[in-house]
């Protein structure tokens, strides 16, 4: 992590009681506003001391549940109900979400693959720093909401990393489980170690994401999901006033090499499997079509683990390389 400090100012104070509503000011010079900044909005709610929480959302721009229900959240959470402090950012990649774009139009940035960032660096990974080195060390625990973004659709479902500090990982079980999404996903080995989840491990704060639909869209089941979940995780963690309503979810692993299945061609890709499916090792997952070369035969594409097919590719154009399904496999825990 880096020493040298962000360049990025607020004109809210984290320390003040109230519900607090402001933007962070990223400098941000070109052409047509030399001394510019980005606003990305922020909003604190903070009553007293208790548990802080950090609540984010458009860390990839075009995954829209967590923007949504964050910006429900900030007009519907009172400061009476707070016990501690919640701080809220529904359009954390600001440009990326603006332009309803996974990346940045501004600097191609990922920001879930740009943690650590660097102060000094572009406006993502600025972003990435302030985050991980200026709001994190600020709270106790942290919440980042994803979905399947344009190109995948999910079954709804928390995410997590599997920890190997056991502690760690029954204080992360206990809040997916009162989040009570169908599905629960811990990313086990070859988990990204530049994601906001792998940031909130170095910052030495508890963490867990979600995986909540996608497709480019929004409907009611998945907002009703992120809704219910992320108030019933501020409860759980005490923040909010009111019972956590505990519900089931089903807790999986998810094995990079052996869950994800990709394209081997360009083409049309014409899927042999839907979202729920239970897929084995060697069996089809597709193929893909060639309306180019329309007499050349399809390539196939096939499972290589066994699992619960999970997500799924949602444009049929295909690259080599693209990520057509992945799948994931139950745990006990
Ligand atoms: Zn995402």
């Amino acid at each position: 992590m880096s020493n040298r400090r962000s360049r990025i100012t607020t004109d809210i104070d984290l320390s003040r009681d109230g519900k607090q509503t402001g933007f962070l000011r990223l400098p941000h010079s070109v052409h047509r506003s030399a001394y510019g900044y980005i606003a990305i909005p922020i909003v604190a709610i903070r009553n007293g001391n208790g548990p802080r929480v950090l609540l984010t959302a458009g860390n990839h721009g075009d995954e829209y549940e967590g923007q949504v229900v964050l910006t429900k959240l900030v007009r519907a959470i009172e400061t009476e109900a707070v016990s501690g402090q919640i701080i809220i950012l529904p359009m954390l990649n600001f440009p990326a979400a603006q332009a309803g774009m996974r990346t940045s139009p501004i600097d191609e940035g990922n920001l879930n693959r740009t943690f650590p960032g660097d102060p000094d660096g572009r406006p993502t990974a600025m972003i990435a720093h302030y985050v991980e080195s200026v709001l994190m060390p600020e709270v106790d625990v942290a919440i980042d909401l994803h979905s399947g973004g344009s190109s995948l659709i999910y079954t709804p479902g928390t995410l997590a990393r599997h920890h190997t500090d056991k502690k760690r990982l029954k204080t992360v079980l206990g809040m997916i489980r009162a989040f009570g999404a169908p599905n629960s996903y811990l990313m086990g080995i070859g988990a990204e170690d530049r994601s906001i989840l792998a940031g909130a491990e170095r910052a030495g704060i508890i963490a867990m994401s979600a995986e909540l639909g996608g497709a480019g869209m929004v409907t009611r089941e998945t907002l009703g999901i992120t809704e219910r979940g992320v108030v019933n995780v501020l409860r759980h963690v005490g923040v909010l006033a009111g019972k956590a309503e505990p519900r089931s979810t089903r807790v999986l692993e998810v094995i990079r090499s052996e869950h994800y299945v990709y394209s081997g061609d360009a083409g049309l890709f014409e899927p042999h499997a839907e979202l729920g499916d239970n897929a084995k090792k060697g069996q089809l997952a597709g193929l893909v079509h060639f309306p180019d070369t329309p007499w050349r035969e399809p390539t196939p594409v096939h499972f290589s683990g066994n699992g619960l097919v999970v997500c799924k590719r949602v444009p049929a154009r295909v690259e080599r390389g693209d990520c057509v399904y992945h799948l994931a496999s139950d745990l006990s825990v």
